[in-house]
């Protein structure tokens, strides 16, 4: 059994939609199970949707929603085949969830507000969208797609927008709805980003989250590989987009690809590997407009031919760091205690930490609310905060096991301004803060002198 997750520009329109079939009828033999994204972009105008609808727009939410139904329904024109039952069976499907989904954008616009709750509802419209539209696309075609609810299998806590899947449920929920369908040769289609509370509500994993579902649905059924096609030869060295001349990375372990995707590769969501790990699943990150390329392979032993040394550059923007100083004696003890039991209880998490004696630096993302934690920082410490700062992450094991690295990156950051260095303990990422603004600087330096130097580290 396999998983294979399509991302949204591989199934931004029709002919990629076609394409990604080719790939699921390729690996039928596999017993493969389809996840896949919102069409390109269709999450965004879902999200402008509930902002239209909060602002009382309700002449922009029409206009979103009669888009984002066109937009389906072109697609599934383009894909009919004289197939034409299918066809009308997937218009209606289509307009029974525009509706729902118009109703409850016109309670928010009537209300002025919005919850948690109703937010997640819409936002995750897209999934169910797209895995419909998949499923009804792969019969078009004569394959045996069958469309399964993502809510009656990945079932979650309720923290809308960041739900958190449960996986003893969802692996019972997987094995009762996913293992039958299997066993009949059919091929499930699942929408990735969403999931359900244990009381019926609709959760969302976070933003990117569709490559998380496919970790946990591999997980759920004991998959033996989790596929990520997106639209990239695999990661790299860093982000393309960026350094045109990022190379691919072909094999890297769970731990330096967790790392990555924290540190700001979008080309994984974060909590991607964690599901994968437990069951030692590998995970291939592949290309939909580039089949022949072998991508990147993604195990718990990544590259044994080659292990020490910097792989990647990746930057998270958006930082801000919280610089506390001990308003008390120096070096008073129960000063961090003091501090973090702060941050606990209003659930920020911080990513990197510096120390003196007297003060201590953190970064924190722009998620959190600034205000009420220097509010209650204050009694303990002296608080500045710089915002707009962006976190430079170099990743690889062993990171630092030759001293030219160090000496390179910090030779790549000459004129550029930075506040905090931070080595991982585990030798497994070196992060540089700097001003959001110098990030892309950053990041070419810091690429030319590890990745492209012709004696270079790889
Ligand atoms: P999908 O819609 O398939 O989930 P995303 O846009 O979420 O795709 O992720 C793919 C994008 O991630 C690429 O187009 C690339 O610009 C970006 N990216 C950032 N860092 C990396 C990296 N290190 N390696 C590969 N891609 C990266
Ligand atoms: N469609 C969702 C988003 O845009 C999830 C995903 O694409 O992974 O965030
Ligand atoms: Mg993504």
């Amino acid at each position: 059994m396999i998983v294979i997750k399509f991302g949204g520009t591989s199934v931004g329109d029709a002919q990629r939609v076609a394409n990604a079939i080719d790939i699921v009828a390729e690996r039928r033999e596999q017993s493969p199970i389809v996840v896949v994204s919102a069409l390109a972009g269709v999450t965004n105008e879902l999200v402008a949707a509930t902002e239209a609808a909060r602002a009382s727009d309700i002449d922009r939410v029409n206009q979103i929603i009669a888009a984002v139904r066109q937009r389906h329904e072109d697609v599934a024109m383009r894909l009919v085949q004289q197939k034409f039952d299918f066809f009308e069976s997937f218009i209606k499907q289509l307009d029974k969830q525009i509706d729902q989904i118009h109703t409850i954008l016109r309670g928010i616009a009537l209300l002025g507000e919005i919850t948690a709750r109703a937010r997640d509802k819409v936002i995750g419209l897209g999934e169910k969208l797209s895995s419909v539209l998949f499923a009804y696309s792969m019969m078009m075609r004569a394959l045996p797609g069958e469309h399964v609810d993502s809510e009656e299998v990945v079932i979650t806590d309720s923290r809308f927008g960041e739900a958190a899947p449960q996986m003893e449920e969802t692996r019972a929920a997987a094995q009762r709805v996913l293992h039958p369908l299997i066993e009949r040769r059919l091929i499930p289609v699942m929408g990735g980003f969403i999931g359900r509370t244990r009381d019926g509500a609709t959760t969302t994993l976070g933003r990117g989250g569709s490559d998380y579902s496919a970790a946990v649905i591999g997980a759920a059924v004991g998959a033996d590989e989790i596929q990520i096609w997106t639209d990239v030869d695999g990661m790299m060295t860093a982000d393309p987009r960026l350094i045109p001349g990022a190379r691919v990375i072909d094999r890297i372990s769970y731990v330096e690809a967790a790392e990555l995707a924290w540190f700001g590769a979008k080309v994984l969501h974060p909590k991607t590997i964690a599901p994968a790990v437990t069951q030692r699943i590998p995970v291939r990150v592949l290309n939909t407009h580039n089949v022949a390329s072998p991508g990147t392979l993604i195990t718990q032993e990544g590259d044994t031919r080659d292990s020490a040394g910097p792989r990647a550059v990746a930057v998270k923007r958006g930082i801000t760091v919280v610089h506390m100083t001990s308003n008390r004696m120096l070096g008073a003890h129960g000063f961090l205690a003091r501090l973090f039991a702060i941050f606990e209880e209003l659930e920020v998490s911080v990513d990197l930490i510096t120390t003196s004696e007297v003060s201590v630096s953190v970064t924190i993302d722009e998620k959190h609310n600034l205000q009420q934690l220097i509010e209650r920082l204050k009694p303990v410490a002296d608080v500045e905060v710089r915002e707009n700062q962006c976190i430079v992450a170099i990743v690889g094991r062993n990171l630092m096991r030759d001293s030219m690295v160090g000496a390179k990156i910090f030779e790549a950051m000459r004129g550029i301004p930075t506040s905090m260095f931070s080595l991982g303990t585990s030798g497994l990422n070196l992060s540089i803060v700097a001003d959001d603004a110098d990030a892309d600087r950053c990041v070419r330096a810091i690429h030319a002198a590890l990745f492209e130097s012709p004696v270079g580290v790889t």
